[in-house]
């Protein structure tokens, strides 16, 4: 079993042009384990984003005060590609487009990438994995002979980011509201490639805005973030009653001002 724990951690930003830091993260406090998946939701701005950002080591966060554990050992000194070997992986963390370089080689590369050099993958055992992971998916083959992400639909960019999740095979997965933009059935194909990650080596921090897709994706943990802290923690219970009464609702039981 691996644990990811996020430990009393303050983050800032710096805005360039004036100069000033400002705190986003107020103490955030999260242990999560491989078998487990769990939400995070919280009204915009809230700081989602920049918690994912910052477990995966962007260097636009800046840590002040707390810690990131990945079994025990801090990462907070390890820059992202050190993170992702360690089994960290973040939807969206992949530039955007990559010149020259098609979907299947970027995958390839991705992948012997976390594998010592003497065990790189040989092309016929990535091809099958390839194939069952476009099945899954319902993806047409040809997406992996295309450029990364040069044309591609924001469907087929969603798509393609479950599509790296099941070829890399994380440890942890953070996928920052890997809906948005989704059609339904678009969204029960990233979901199905999503529970199907789903195991005692796998965990998951799943970032949304809305109860939606926690219908197909059942979080066993959800956790409620405002303000840069997460206020409250439950089950999928609780994204339900969110979605009832609002986040309205959740200040006034939790006395927060806005
Ligand atoms: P959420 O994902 O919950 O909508 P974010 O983490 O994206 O929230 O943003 C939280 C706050 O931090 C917002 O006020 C946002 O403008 C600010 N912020 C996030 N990233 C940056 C950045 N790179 N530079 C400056 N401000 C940022
Ligand atoms: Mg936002
Ligand atoms: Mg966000």
């Amino acid at each position: 079993m691996s644990t990811l724990e996020v430990k009393d951690l303050h983050v800032e930003v710096v805005d360039d042009e004036k100069k000033t830091a400002r705190e986003i993260l107020k103490g955030v406090n999260l242990i999560m384990n491989t078998g487990e998946i769990h939400a995070i939701m919280g009204p915009n701005g809230t700081g989602k984003s920049t918690l994912s950002q910052t477990i995966m080591g962007n260097s636009a966060y800046h840590v002040t005060k707390g810690d990131i554990l990945l079994d025990g050992e801090s990462i907070l000194q390890m820059p992202v590609d050190e993170r992702a070997r360690k089994g960290l992986f973040l939807a969206m963390q992949y530039p955007a487009e990559i010149q020259g370089v098609t979907n299947a080689e970027f995958l390839r590369s991705a992948i012997n990438a976390k594998r010592p050099k003497d065990d790189q993958i040989s092309v016929m055992a990535f091809l099958k994995e390839l194939d069952k992971n476009l099945d899954l998916l319902d993806m047409n083959e040809a997406m992996t002979e295309r450029y990364l992400n040069e044309g591609f639909s924001g469907g087929e960019k969603k798509r393609n980011e479950i599509l790296q999740l099941l070829m890399i095979k994380p440890t942890f997965a953070l996928l920052d509201e890997i809906d948005s933009g989704l059609d339904i059935d678009a969204l029960k194909v990233v979901s199905k490639g999503v529970n199907s990650m789903r195991g005692d080596n796998f965990g998951s921090l799943i970032i949304t805005h809305y109860q939606r897709l926690l219908n197909y994706i059942v979080p066993d943990v959800v956790h409620v973030m405002m303000g840069g802290r997460i206020v409250k923690t439950g089950d999928a219970d609780l994204a339900k009653k969110l979605e009832r009464e609002g986040y309205a609702g959740l200040r006034d039981e939790l006395g927060i001002k806005v």
